[in-house]
């Protein structure tokens, strides 16, 4: 029967997420162990969210509202778009799935940065999509004439990680401008956005801002990095409405359970949350800086909640021994950089504990 799998899944790898904590306790023995491999918020979930959920527990044995209707309302009062512009997935990476399965017909393309997240290439390939990958420039950076230059007539959708995983870095305000001036109109841009609420740059590129000029940009964003609720699967696109209402067809009706739907709206609004666990990131971000500029280990400027580094050693196994002593980072080997780690930027405490490790290993 396996001569019938679709053709495009026989070489399709399935995404291997960060290693979790029990796995690595379990594994290894170990008690303490932290995890700064997921680009997690490490502050951990909005008190409010938490109360939202508990109040909403008495309606477990309900369905959950399939047309999501409170929390696109509240996204579209915060974001100041109509209701009709949202499709809400299971997570983000719901979302990509769902923007592919909508536009990319066998043998079409997509375009994407590379290095960057590996949903893109995964979603198209589901659809039996060719993934055409652009390579950045030096130091990471985004040039969108490498873009443009790779859209042939077979494209369908043009991927942008802005700021990009695994990098941190992001796309100009002025030089999205000139590429979607450049670029046919019949092609969708998605700009994924998921670690949108970190940034500080003031010449970052605003989905939003070109969206609602009426370019044929769709702005991906996410509950699971600044708003913390990563376990709840809540991710989003906002597109021209004539978009959103195909790319719902191919959404089940209850794709996003009652209890993130709650705490997600409890999230957005909790500002006491949202303002310490961007302080957090930033203190911890130059914390970081600093302790790669003391051992002398080159970094990318970030504007996320992770930060790229250059260890000069192999970072496969770079990631075994901190692995060893309870620090899960991300192996750049899964990005085709091998001498490099990715890691998340934790609490004061984590951040010192993986420096510290990180001085014994490199
Ligand atoms: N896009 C990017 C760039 C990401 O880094 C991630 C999470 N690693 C996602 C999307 C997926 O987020 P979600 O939890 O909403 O599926």
């Amino acid at each position: 029967i396996v001569k019938h799998v679709r053709a495009s899944l026989h070489d399709l790898k399935p995404y291997i997420p960060g290693k979790p904590i029990a796995d690595v306790q379990r594994e290894l023995g170990l008690d303490d162990v932290i995890k700064l491999a997921s680009n997690e918020n490490p502050v951990g979930p909005s008190p409010k969210a938490q109360a939202a959920i508990q109040a909403a527990l008495t309606d477990l044995h309900r369905y959950p509202d399939g047309g999501q209707v409170v929390l696109k309302s509240e996204l579209a009062k915060h974001l100041g778009v109509s209701e009709d512009m949202f499709l809400i997935g299971n997570g983000s990476d719901e979302v990509i799935s769902f923007l592919c399965a909508t536009f990319v017909e066998p043998g079409e393309e997509i375009v994407v940065p590379s290095p960057s997240f590996s949903e893109y290439k995964f979603a198209s390939t589901v659809m039996a999509g060719k993934t055409v990958e652009v390579p950045l420039r030096e130091g990471f950076e985004y040039n969108l004439d490498d873009f443009a230059e790779a859209i042939t007539e077979h494209t369908r959708i043009v991927f942008l990680c802005s700021p990009n995983n695994p990098t941190g870095t992001y796309i100009r305000h002025s030089d999205l401008e000139k590429f979607l001036e450049k670029i046919p109109s019949d092609i969708l841009v998605v700009i994924d956005e998921a670690y949108n609420e970190y940034v500080e740059a003031p010449d970052y590129a605003q989905g939003l801002e070109f969206l609602k000029q009426g370019y044929n940009v769709a702005v991906m964003r996410t509950f699971s990095k600044l708003y913390a609720l990563a376990s709840l699967r809540v991710g989003y696109t906002i597109a021209k409405s004539e978009i959103v209402s195909f790319v719902n067809r191919v959404r089940e009706p209850f794709n996003v359970n009652h209890l993130a739907q709650v705490a997600a709206i409890a999230a957005l609004h909790d500002e006491e949350h949202i303002a310490l666990s961007r302080r957090v990131n930033s203190e911890g971000k130059q914390a970081l800086y600093k302790g790669f500029s003391s051992l002398g280990l080159r970094y990318i400027p970030t504007e996320t909640n992770f930060i790229l580094v250059d260890t000069g050693v192999n970072s496969k196994e770079l990631f075994q021994s901190l692995l060893k002593k309870g620090v899960i980072i991300r192996d750049g080997g899964f990005f085709g950089l091998p001498t490099w780690i990715r890691v998340s930027i934790g609490l004061p405490e984590e951040n010192e504990r993986f420096l510290a490790a990180l001085k014994e290993s490199v």
